[in-house]
C-alpha cells in the first residue's frame, strides 16, 4: 500500500515542502505539498528528480576504520579514544568539527553542544561559511543580531524587487518561480539584476547591472549618497531608530562619480536609472546571495545594502526591506542554535560573558569555549600545519568545495586522525578518512531544517535506514558519552534534542528578545512528529505573522540600528599573467559535488560536464572556439572545461560552475583554483573575483 509523508526538499534555501510517496513495491515519487507556504506545490528540476537520486548505489553502508569494516562500537571507540587524547595531550582547541548546512538542526545543535560546552573548544565551522556567513557579519553590525526581517511575499508585494548578486532562476527556482508569477500579475511591478553575468534571472529584469567584480559596495554608497540628495531620505526614522547616518554618508559622499563609474563598470546612464528607480520606489525588497557574500567585502557589501533600507526605513514593512537568500537548506538552522566558529547558541554571542554563562549552566557544561574557533578556510590550513590533531567532516565534501582544495586534500593526510560522516564513502573527501561513519540521507534521516525566510518544517523519514547507517546527532552523542559526558547527550530522538534547543531559546529569552521558539520546550515527541511549518518569531497568540523590526526597535543595547561607514576599495586581482576574472557559481540542475543529483540522468541531461563561459572577443584574441576544450589557470593550479563563448558573460572574465570533481575526470575541480582569500569580518572566501587565464587545451 503506497504511503505518502509531509517532508522538506534538501536542497537549496528555499525550502520547499514535499511530498514523499511510498509505493508497496518500494518505489518512491515526490510532488510539492500545495499546502506548504514556501512553494504552494510547485517544485523545481531538483526537487522534482528527488526520487531519483535516493538508490543505494556508492552508499556508506557500515562504519570503515582504514579501508576495513568495523563494528559501530570499534569506529566509536576509535573516535572518542583519538579525539580525547588529542585534547589531553594538546589541549581543546587541537580538536576540530566541519559540518553542513546539509546537517538538520539537531545534528547541528548536539555538534555545537559537544564541542563549545563540553570539550571546550569553538573549532567548529561549517560549509555555510561558504554560504551567507557576511550576511550574519553584516546583520550583527546593522541590527545587533543576525536577523533577516523579509518574508518570501515580500518580494510578490513589493513594486521593485532588486536581486544582487543572485541567479535566482537557478539557484532558488522555486522563489524565482513565485517573483516571475507575481510580475506576470502586476506589469507595473519592476525588476532590477545586478550581476556580472547576463544570467536567466535577467528574463525578468527591467534593467540589468552588469556591474564589475566586487562593485558592490560602490554602487550601494553612490545610491545612499543619491538617496539623501532625494526625498526619499526618511530623516524622521533615522532621528528616532539609527545609529551613525552621517558618518556612512559622509564616506559616500567622498565618492565621486568617475570613481563610482570605475568601480561599478557601469554607465553614467545605468547609475542613474537605478538610483533612480530605487528612491522612486517605496516598496523595495533588495535580496542578496553569494555573489554579494563570497567576497573579501562581502560584509561592507551587506552593510552598504543595509544602509540604503534604513536611510528610507524601508524595513519591517510589507514588501520593503533587505533580504538575505541563504544557499543551503538548513544554514539558516545552523545559525539558530550557533553552529558556527564564531557563534554561541539561541543567537547568543560567544564573546559575551553572560551569554556563555547562561548556555553554559543550562547545559549544565564543565566548560564553555571562550574565543571563536577557527573558521572554515584557517580550520583546513590549521589542520594542514598541523595544529589540528583530529578532524571530524560531516555531511559535506570540502576535498572539492573549498578554496585551495589541494591545500584541503593535503590537510587530510597530514592530519593525524580524520572521521568523516557521510552518506557516500567514495567522496573526494571519504576517500582521505581514517573512519568512514554512514550517516543517514534525505528520506532517511529525521528533524528540522529553517530556511531562507526563517521558515521551520520537518524534514520526515520515510525509508528504512540503509545497512547500519545512523544519525549524525546520534554519532556525536555516543562520541560525547564515550568521553564522560552520557547525561548531557542521552537524547532518545530528534524530537528531545528539538525541546532541548527551543528551551535554551526560552532560558535565553529575558523578555528584551522575542524569538518564541521557547514555545517548544515542553514538546512531546507526537506533536514534533505532526509539527506543521511555521515562520519565527510567531505572535503571542500564534495566529497571523509578526514581523522583525516593525516597531523600529533592532537588537543593539539603544534599540538602534547602526549604519556603518563602509568604504570602496578596488579589488582588481587581475595580472599581466592572469588577465582574466574567474567567477563561479552554481547551475540550474546540480547539487554542490553532485553526490546526489549526480545520479539522475535528467537532471545531467541539462548540462552533463563542466565549462567555461567566455565572452566571443576573448575567445577570439584567445583562439578559442565554441565547445573546445580550454585550460583555465590561476595562480593556484588549472582546471580543464568545455569552452562555452556567450555574450551573457562580460568581457575580461569567465564563469565557471563549482559542481564537478576528480571522479568525474582529472583536473575538474574549480576549488583547486580558488585562493584562499576572506572577508576580514566574516571570514567568508572569496570565489566569484579570481585572476585566471585561459587557453585552448593542448594533450601533453
Ligand atoms: Fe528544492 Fe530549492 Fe528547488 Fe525548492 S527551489 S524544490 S527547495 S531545490
Amino acid at each position: 500500500m503506497a504511503v505518502e509523508t509531509k517532508t522538506t526538499c534538501p536542497y537549496c534555501g528555499t525550502g520547499c515542502g514535499v511530498i514523499a510517496r511510498r509505493e508497496g513495491d518500494g518505489q518512491v515519487s515526490v510532488k510539492g505539498d500545495p499546502d506548504h507556504p514556501a512553494n504552494f506545490g510547485r517544485l523545481c528540476s531538483k526537487g522534482s528528480a528527488l526520487g531519483e537520486t535516493i538508490d543505494l548505489e556508492g552508499r556508506l553502508l557500515h562504519p570503515e576504520i582504514g579501508g576495513r569494516q568495523a563494528s559501530w562500537e570499534e569506529a566509536l571507540d576509535l573516535v572518542a579514544e583519538r579525539f580525547g587524547a588529542a585534547v589531553a595531550e594538546h589541549g581543546p582547541d587541537a580538536v576540530a568539527f566541519y559540518v553542513s548546512g546539509q546537517c538538520l538542526t539537531e545534528d547541528y545543535y548536539v555538534a555545537n553542544k559537544l564541542m563549545k560546552g563540553f570539550i571546550g573548544s569553538a573549532n567548529i565551522d561549517t560549509n555555510s561559511r561558504l554560504c551567507m556567513s557576511s550576511s550574519v557579519a553584516g546583520h550583527r553590525r546593522a541590527f545587533g543580531s543576525d536577523t533577516v526581517p523579509g518574508t518570501y511575499e515580500d518580494l510578490e508585494l513589493a513594486d521593485l524587487v532588486v536581486l544582487t548578486g543572485s541567479n535566482l532562476a537557478w539557484c532558488h527556482p522555486v522563489l524565482y518561480q513565485r517573483l516571475a508569477a507575481a510580475k506576470a500579475a502586476r506589469p507595473d511591478m519592476k525588476v532590477v539584476v545586478i550581476d556580472p553575468r547576463r544570467t536567466m534571472t535577467c528574463e525578468i529584469a527591467d534593467l540589468h547591472l552588469p556591474i564589475r567584480a566586487d562593485g558592490d559596495v560602490a554602487l550601494f554608497m553612490g545610491l545612499l549618497a543619491h538617496l539623501a540628495r532625494s526625498p526619499a531620505l526618511d530623516r524622521a526614522y533615522i532621528a528616532a531608530h539609527t545609529r551613525g547616518f552621517h558618518a556612512a554618508l559622509a564616506e559616500a559622499e567622498a565618492l565621486d562619480d568617475a570613481t563610482l563609474q570605475a568601480l561599478t563598470g557601469l554607465t553614467p546612464a545605468e547609475i542613474e536609472t537605478f538610483f533612480r528607480l530605487f528612491a522612486g520606489t517605496t516598496k523595495v525588497v533588495t535580496c542578496y546571495s553569494q555573489g554579494v557574500n563570497q567576497s573579501t567585502s562581502g560584509t561592507d557589501k551587506v552593510n552598504a545594502i543595509l544602509n540604503c533600507h534604513l536611510a528610507t526605513g524601508r524595513i519591517g514593512r510589507p514588501g520593503m526591506g533587505p533580504f538575505s537568500l541563504t544557499g543551503q537548506p538548513n544554514a539558516m538552522g545552523g545559525r539558530e542554535v550557533g553552529g558556527l566558529a564564531n557563534m554561541l547558541a539561541a543567537h547568543m554571542v560567544l564573546e559575551d560573558p553572560e551569554h556563555r554563562g547562561r548556555v553554559r549552566r543550562f547545559w549544565k557544561a564543565p566548560v564553555i569555549a571562550d574565543r571563536p574557533g577557527l573558521k572554515a578556510v584557517d580550520l583546513f590550513r590549521a589542520a594542514a600545519d598541523g595544529r589540528i590533531k583530529a578532524l571530524w567532516i560531516m555531511a559535506t565534501n570540502p576535498v572539492v568545495s573549498l578554496p585551495e582544495a589541494d591545500l584541503v586534500r593535503a590537510a587530510l593526510s597530514t592530519c593525524p586522525f580524520v572521521v568523516v560522516s557521510d552518506m557516500s564513502g567514495t567522496t573526494d573527501t571519504a576517500r582521505e578518512a581514517d573512519v568512514l561513519l554512514p550517516s543517514l540521507g534525505w528520506g532517511e534521516k529525521d528533524g528540522t531544517v529553517t530556511n531562507s525566510e526563517r521558515r521551520i518544517s520537518r524534514q520526515r523519514a520515510f525509508l528504512t535506514a540503509p545497512g547500519e547507517a545512523r544519525a549524525d546527532w546520534w554519532q556525536m552523542a555516543e562520541v560525547a558519552r564515550r568521553l564522560g559526558h552520557g547525561a548531557a547527550f542521552a537524547y532518545q530522538g530528534p524530537s528531545e534534542i528539538f525541546a532541548e534547543h527551543a528551551a535554551l531559546s526560552a532560558f535565553e529569552n529575558d523578555g528584551s528578545r522575542d524569538f518564541d521558539i521557547g514555545a517548544f520546550a515542553d514538546m512531546s515527541n507526537e506533536a514534533y512528529e505532526e509539527l506543521p511549518s511555521f515562520l519565527w518569531p510567531r505572535p503571542a497568540n500564534r495566529q497571523g505573522k509578526e514581523r522583525f523590526f516593525a516597531d523600529g526597535r533592532f537588537y543593539h543595547g539603544d534599540g538602534k540600528a547602526r549604519f556603518v561607514a563602509v568604504s570602496a576599495q578596488p579589488a582588481e586581482r587581475r595580472t599581466a599573467d592572469f588577465p582574466l576574472t574567474l567567477n563561479t557559481g552554481r547551475i540550474r540542475d546540480q547539487w554542490h559535488t553532485m553526490t546526489r543529483t549526480g545520479k539522475s540522468a535528467r537532471l545531467s541531461a541539462h548540462i552533463a560536464e563542466p565549462f567555461c563561459e567566455i565572452h566571443p572577443r576573448d575567445a577570439a584574441a584567445l583562439g578559442i572556439e565554441d565547445a573546445q576544450l580550454v585550460t583555465v589557470t590561476s595562480p593556484l593550479g588549472r582546471v580543464i572545461l568545455r569552452a562555452l563563448v556567450t555574450v551573457r558573460q562580460a568581457e575580461g572574465a569567465l564563469f565557471a560552475p563549482m559542481h564537478w570533481n576528480d571522479a568525474y575526470a582529472a583536473k575538474a575541480r574549480i576549488g583547486a583554483l580558488i585562493p584562499g582569500l576572506t572577508d576580514p569580518h566574516s571570514g567568508q572566501p572569496a570565489t566569484k573575483n579570481v585572476a585566471a587565464r585561459a587557453a585552448p587545451f593542448a594533450a601533453a
